[in-house]
C-alpha cells in the first residue's frame, strides 16, 4: 500500500492549490453576494486542464486520473464551493457519460468545448417528480424519424443557467419503466424548443446557478443518442457514481476551509486573557473537525482509485459522498461554533461554509439514497 502521492498528481495538485488560494479564494465572498457566475475562473481553469480532468486530452481534457480529480475538487472547493461544483458538474455529470458511453464522433464533436473549458456543460435528470426516484421521469423523448422529439421540465440543473450543452436524461415511453431511460446530448444553444426557466434562490453555493430547463417540442438529432435506447438508466446510475466522488470532494474542501478559518480564528481570538485555541473545549473541536476530514479525503481517494482502476466503486464512492457531506456538515457548524458571535455574522466566511455545505448532503443523491446504496451492496441486494 502506499499513500504517496504521483510526482504528476502532486504537481497538479500544488498548481491547482496555488491558483485556488490565489485567484479563487479571494473573491469568493463577492460570488456569493453578488450570485455572479465565475466566467473568467471557469475560463481559467478550462486553460489548465481542470474542466475535464479525467477525459483524454484528444478530446480536450487533461488525460488525468480521478485521483488527481479528487485533489482538484478539494482544492478549489476550498476556496469556493461555488466554483467546484461547476467544475464537478463539467467533470463527472457532462464529462463522464459523454466520454463513457459516447461514440468516436460524438466525444470529438461534444467533449472538446466543455471539457477544454470553452463553454459549460450540465446534466439534467432531476424534474418535479423525479428526485430521489429518478426512475420515475416523464420528460419524454418520442423518436419520430431522424430526431428526438422532447417535450418536458428539469429542475434544479446546476449550470442550466449559463450551459452550452446538456446531458438529457428522458424517458421514450413512461410505461417502459426504467427501460424506458435514455440520454441525449443536447446543443442548448441551437435547439429550437429549448428554454431556460425558473433561476431558484437558495441558501448557499449562491454563484453557481441552479435552474429549469424547458424542452418544447424540441428536435434533438438520433445521432445525438448515447448508447442505445434501454441502456440510459444504467448509464445514469454509473454517472452518478461518478459525480458522488466529485461531490464529496467539494464537501471535504468546504469542510478543510471551515477547519483552516476556526483554526486560525482561535490562535488570534483573545478571551480570559488568552487565545481561545487554549481551551481544551476548543482543541477538542479542532481534533474531530481533522481527524473526520482526513478519513473522509481517505475515503474519497480510495474510491477515486477504484475507479482508475477499473473496479466496482459503487458502494466506495455512495460511502464517501455520503461520510465526507456528513462530516463537512458538522466541521462547518463547529467553525461557526469556534468563532461564536461573528461566526453568525457575514464579516467571516464561517456562516458561508455552513450554507455551502448542507446542499452536498442533498444532491447527487440525498445521504438516505446513499445509505440505501450502500445497504444493498451489504445486503447483496444488487
Ligand atoms: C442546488 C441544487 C443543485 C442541483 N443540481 C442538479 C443537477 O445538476 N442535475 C440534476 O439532475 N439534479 C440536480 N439537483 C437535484 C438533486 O439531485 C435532488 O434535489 C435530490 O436528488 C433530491 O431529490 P428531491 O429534491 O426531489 O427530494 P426527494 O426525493 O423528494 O426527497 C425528500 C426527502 O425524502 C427522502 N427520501 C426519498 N426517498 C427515500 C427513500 N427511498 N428512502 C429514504 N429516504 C428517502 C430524501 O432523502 C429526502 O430527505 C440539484 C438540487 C439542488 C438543490
Amino acid at each position: 500500500m502506499n499513500f504517496g502521492l504521483t510526482e504528476e498528481q502532486q504537481m497538479v495538485k500544488d498548481q491547482v492549490t496555488k491558483f485556488a488560494e490565489t485567484q479563487i479564494k479571494p473573491i469568493a465572498a463577492e460570488l456569493d453576494k453578488t450570485h455572479r457566475h465565475p466566467e473568467e475562473i471557469c475560463r481559467k481553469l478550462g486553460e489548465m486542464g481542470i474542466m475535464g480532468v479525467a477525459v483524454p486530452t484528444e478530446y480536450g481534457g487533461a488525460g488525468m486520473d480521478t485521483v488527481t480529480y479528487v485533489l482538484c475538487m478539494i482544492a478549489i472547493s476550498k476556496a469556493c464551493a461555488s466554483t467546484g461544483v461547476i467544475v464537478s458538474v463539467n467533470n463527472s455529470l457532462y464529462g463522464f457519460p459523454v466520454n463513457t458511453y459516447g461514440t468516436e464522433e460524438q466525444k470529438k464533436k461534444f467533449l472538446p468545448p466543455v471539457s477544454g473549458g470553452k463553454v459549460e456543460g450540465c446534466y439534467a435528470l432531476t424534474e418535479a417528480g423525479a428526485g430521489s426516484d429518478a426512475g420515475a421521469l416523464a420528460c419524454r423523448a418520442e423518436l419520430k424519424g431522424n430526431k428526438y422529439v422532447v417535450n418536458g421540465v428539469k429542475r434544479f440543473i446546476t449550470n442550466g443557467n449559463v450551459a452550452s450543452y446538456c446531458v438529457l436524461a428522458a424517458t421514450e415511453d413512461p410505461a417502459k419503466g426504467y427501460k424506458g431511460v435514455l440520454n441525449l446530448v443536447v446543443d442548448l444553444k441551437n435547439t429550437k424548443g429549448f428554454s431556460i426557466g425558473k433561476i431558484e434562490e437558495k441558501m448557499g453555493i449562491l454563484a453557481s446557478g441552479t435552474a429549469e430547463l424547458v424542452f418544447e417540442d424540441a428536435e434533438v438529432p438520433v445521432e445525438n443518442l448515447l448508447g442505445k435506447p434501454g441502456q440510459g438508466f444504467r448509464q445514469m446510475l454509473s454517472g452518478l457514481d461518478a459525480g458522488r466522488i466529485g461531490i464529496g470532494s467539494q464537501a471535504c474542501g468546504i469542510g478543510k476551509a471551515a477547519l483552516e478559518d476556526a483554526l486560525n480564528y482561535a490562535k488570534e481570538r483573545v478571551q480570559f486573557g488568552k487565545p481561545i485555541v487554549s481551551f481544551q473545549a476548543i482543541q477538542f473541536k479542532l481534533a474531530d473537525m481533522a481527524t473526520e476530514l482526513e478519513a473522509a479525503e481517505l475515503l474519497l481517494l480510495r474510491a477515486a482509485w477504484m475507479e482508475d482502476h477499473h473496479l466496482d466503486y459503487e458502494k466506495e464512492s455512495a460511502m464517501a459522498k455520503m461520510y465526507a457531506s456528513d462530516v463537512a456538515m458538522k466541521a462547518a457548524i463547529e467553525g461557526v461554533q469556534i468563532f461564536g458571535g461573528y461566526g453568525y455574522c457575514k464579516e467571516y466566511p464561517a456562516e458561508r461554509h455552513m450554507r455551502d455545505a448542507k446542499i452536498c448532503q442533498i444532491y447527487e443523491g440525498t445521504n438516505e439514497i446513499q445509505r440505501v446504496v450502500i445497504a444493498r451492496k451489504l445486503l447483496s441486494l444488487r
